[in-house]
């Protein structure tokens, strides 16, 4: 049976106009994210993204250094968008997220990357820190399923969602990909500057999933469900066992990728803690714990053996 992604019916149905509306509306009054900047980005004013009123992208390609099931033959078309609304310390990404690199397009010209990207053979559309461009983006779907846009969309997030945002993404999106950072909010605010970072996830992860359910994967790709990064800190700053027992109370069959890659970047160097990559013993002790709860998941252990060996 072919797939045929969500926002197909919703486009069909008229109602994907509705949600684009309602999103745009909510940019006169920005509260796309937890922060509720209340700016209008509609007017030009900014907010602590720093995103405005157009969308901005840094790149987009064929990326095959996804998770597997995104990844499969042909690869994930990610587009990375510019600006963030966590802007993490050390982020990986610091040009991007905090610096603003990238280029200011049209909904129309993002709805053609999402096309090429299609006639490339890619599995998904993987839209990189999609938060604070929500209704943008939503539109650019809306222009794109029109010319024949067939592919689920992904959602890939950084976890500091307003929940309310998401429900409004019921129907649009297929795979959702939400970080979850940390659980202590004294290292949320420090890092991040978002001491509510672990509660307002939470809230958003649990709606994700009750729209899409587990990750499912036919013929070695994934198609709809919840995809859950963690990402493992130094020093357990990230608090991984309360995230593990977050994510196992949400389903033994949640899918979740603990990641070793952490590396000083940004501004990581102004904190000692921060200042060196997770041990091997570190990161060990996050996939153990995951297994000892009894998810298995994602996880990507097997083949990380040579991370400590460079
Ligand atoms: S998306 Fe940006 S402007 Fe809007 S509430 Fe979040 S940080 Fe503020």
């Amino acid at each position: 049976m072919e797939f045929k992604p969500s926002y197909l019916r919703l486009y069909e149905s008229g109602e994907l106009d509705e949600r684009v509306e309602e999103l745009y509306n909510i940019l006169e009054s920005c509260e796309l994210c937890p922060r509720k900047c209340g700016v209008n980005r509609l007017e030009g004013e900014k907010g602590f993204c720093e995103a405005g009123k157009k969308l901005m992208v840094s790149s987009y390609f064929p990326h095959f250094g996804e998770e597997d099931p995104l990844v499969g033959i042909h690869g994930s078309g990610t587009i990375f968008l510019t600006h963030c609304n966590l802007k993490c310390i050390y982020c990986q990404n610091y040009e991007i997220s905090h610096l603003g690199v990238g280029e200011l397009v049209s909904e129309e010209r993002v709805a053609r990357m999402m096309l090429e990207l299609q006639a490339l053979g890619c599995h998904n559309i993987n839209f990189v820190t999609p938060t604070h461009y929500t209704p943008q983006l939503v539109r650019a779907i809306r222009v794109a399923a029109e010319k024949g846009l067939k592919l689920p969309i992904v959602w890939n997030c950084g976890g500091y969602e307003n929940v309310e945002i998401i429900k409004l993404l019921h129907g649009i999106v297929d795979i959702y990909m939400p970080d979850i950072k940390y659980s202590s909010s004294e290292v949320a605010k420090k890092y991040s500057d978002a001491p509510d970072y672990f509660e307002r996830c939470k809230e958003a992860v649990k709606e994700m999933h009750r729209q899409v359910g587990d990750l499912k994967i036919r013929n070695g790709v994934a198609y709809r469900g919840l995809l859950i990064r963690h990402l493992v800190l130094p020093n357990n700053l990230a608090g991984s066992e309360e995230i593990l027992k977050f994510i196992r109370s949400l389903s033994k069959n949640s899918y979740v990728n603990i990641m070793a890659q952490y590396r000083p970047e940004g501004e990581a160097f102004k904190y000692k803690e921060l200042n060196r990559r997770p041990t091997r013993d570190e990161f060990m002790k996050v996939i153990e714990l995951a297994k000892e709860l009894g998810l298995t998941r994602g996880l990507q252990d097997k083949h990380l053996f040579w991370r400590w060996l460079i």
